[in-house]
C-alpha cells in the first residue's frame, strides 16, 4: 500500500541523499580515460584531503568501507604481521575478523561496547611488545554499533609515550564529515572511508587518507595484493585518473557533496551533528530508557544507540515503527541483537527533521508497548530552542 509523505531513513547509514548530489550523480557518464575525467579525478581526490585534513595522500576505490578496511590492511601489513585492535563494538570486531581472514594476526583488546577505545590500554600493550612485532594499532573513530567515538589524539600520544613504531590506522567511515577528525594534526597513517555516511553519498565509494610514512612503508609489504595496492593508484591519480574503471557517477556526486559540506563549514556541520546528538540523548533520558554509550563524552553526534528494557524486542519496535510511521531504524548488531535500536541523525539533516524522527521514535514505543514515559521528544525540542 502507498504510504503518503516521505520515507524517514534514519539509520546510521546510509543516509539520506539531499536532492542536489541525486542530480549531480544523475548526470552522463563519460570515458574515464579521456581529456575531461582528468578534472573529475582531480577535484575528488583534491576535496577528499579537505575532508580528511591532510596534505598527504588519498585514494579512492569504488567499493564498500569493507573493501577499504581490506586495502588499508594489505597495503601495510605483511601476511603474519600482528595488529592490535580496540573492541569497541561489532565493526571494530568485524576489521579484526578481516584482518584474521587475510593471514594477520589480530590482537583484540577487550571492550564493554559502551565506550571508545581506551588509550591507556594500547600503550601498556604497546610498551609490552619490546619486539615491536605489532606492526599497526587499528581504531574505529565513530563505533557505528554503539554510537560511540574513541580519543584519536589520545591514542596517537600513548603511541608516542610508548615509543613505538607502529602505524595508527583509524576507520572513520561513520565519523568523517560529521566529527571532527584531522589527519595531518592527530599524526594518522591510515584512515579509513565511505561514501554512505556523513559524506551524504549513496554507498560505492570509499577511501583511504594515507600518510607519506605509510606510503613508503608499503613498498617492502609483502600481503599478496592486485586490486587495493596502492602503489598502482599513485601514478595514474597523479593525472586525475585511476587504473581501472572508477565509480564516475559517485565522483561527480563526491564533488557536489564536498562543496556543500565547505559551503556549510565543517565546523558548522560538526557542531550541528552534536547538538542532535545532545538533544536526541535528552530525548532517550526523558523517555526513560538508557544510552548504550556509558562513557561521558565519548556520545556520538552521529547516531544514538538506545537500550529496550529487558523482556522487550527491539527489533519488533523497530518493524511497528517502519509500518505505521514509515521510519527505518538501525537495528542492533551481534552482541546487541534485538536489545538496542539505533537512531541516526546524522548527514543533511535539520531540526524539523530531527523532531520528527525522535516523533515517529515516541510513537512507535507507545504503538508497540515498551514502557517509557512521554515527553522525549519535547525535551529534544526544548533542548533545541534553548541551543
Ligand atoms: C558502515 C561501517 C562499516 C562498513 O562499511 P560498508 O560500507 O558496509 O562495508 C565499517 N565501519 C564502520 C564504523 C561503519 O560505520
Amino acid at each position: 500500500m502507498r504510504q503518503a509523505g516521505r520515507h524517514f531513513l534514519q539509520i546510521p547509514g546510509p543516509s539520506a541523499v539531499p536532492e542536489r548530489i541525486l542530480k549531480a550523480i544523475s548526470l552522463q557518464t563519460i570515458d574515464h580515460r579521456g581529456p575531461d575525467f582528468a578534472e573529475i579525478g582531480h577535484k575528488a581526490l583534491a576535496g577528499m584531503k579537505t575532508i580528511f585534513k591532510t596534505e598527504q595522500n588519498v585514494f579512492i576505490y569504488p567499493s564498500s568501507g569493507t573493501g577499504a578496511w581490506e586495502a588499508a590492511l594489505v597495503n601495510t601489513v605483511s601476511s603474519g604481521g600482528k595488529v592490535l585492535m580496540y573492541e569497541t563494538g561489532h565493526f571494530a570486531f568485524m576489521w579484526s575478523n578481516l584482518a584474521g581472514k587475510i593471514g594477520l594476526l589480530p590482537e583484540l583488546i577487550e571492550g564493554d561496547w559502551r565506550g571508545g577505545a581506551d588509550p591507556n590500554q594500547i600503550e601498556d600493550r604497546l610498551r609490552a611488545d619490546s619486539q615491536h612485532e605489532i606492526k599497526a594499532v587499528c581504531v574505529v573513530h565513530n563505533e557505528t554499533s554503539t554510537g560511540s567515538v574513541s580519543p584519536i589524539e589520545d591514542v596517537r600520544r600513548a603511541m608516542d609515550a610508548a615509543k613505538h613504531p607502529a602505524l595508527l590506522m583509524v576507520d572513520s567511515i561513520s565519523g568523517l564529515a560529521s566529527i571532527d577528525f584531522r589527519f595531518d594534526d592527530w599524526g594518522v597513517d591510515v584512515c579509513v572511508s565511505g561514501s554512505q555516511k556523513g559524506l551524504m553519498l549513496p554507498p560505492g565509494l570509499s577511501f583511504n587518507a594515507v600518510s607519506d610514512r605509510a606510503l613508503e612503508n608499503s613498498k617492502t609489504v609483502t600481503t599478496p595484493r592486485s586490486y587495493w595496492d596502492w602503489q598502482d593508484m599513485v601514478g595514474p591519480n597523479q593525472k586525475g585518473f585511476f587504473p581501472y574503471t572508477p565509480g564516475t557517477n559517485l565522483l561527480y556526486g563526491l564533488i557536489e557533496a564536498i562543496d556543500m559540506l565547505h559551503e556549510e563549514g565543517l565546523d558548522n556541520v560538526f557542531a550541528r551533528h552534536s547538538r542532535h546528538g545532545t538533544a536526541t540523548r535528552a530525548a532517550v533520558q526523558a523517555w526513560g530508557l538508557e544510552v548504550l554509550c556509558a562513557r561521558q563524552g565519548q556520545e556520538s553526534g552521529v547516531l544514538t544507540a538506545v537500550k529496550v528494557p529487558e523482556g522487550h524486542s527491539a527489533d519488533a519496535f523497530r518493524a511497528t515503527a517502519l509500518k505505521h510511521y514509515d521510519i527505518s531504524l538501525g537495528n542492533g548488531l551481534s552482541k546487541v541483537a534485538d536489545k538496542v535500536f539505533r537512531i541516526g541523525h546524522l548527514g543533511d539533516f535539520n531540526d524539523l527533521m530531527l523532531m520528527a524522527t525522535l516523533s515517529g521514535v515516541e510513537m512507535g514505543l507507545d504503538k508497540s508497548g515498551v514502557p517509557h514515559n512521554a515527553g522525549g521528544t519535547q525535551a529534544a525540542l526544548e533542548h533545541l530552542k534553548a541551543a
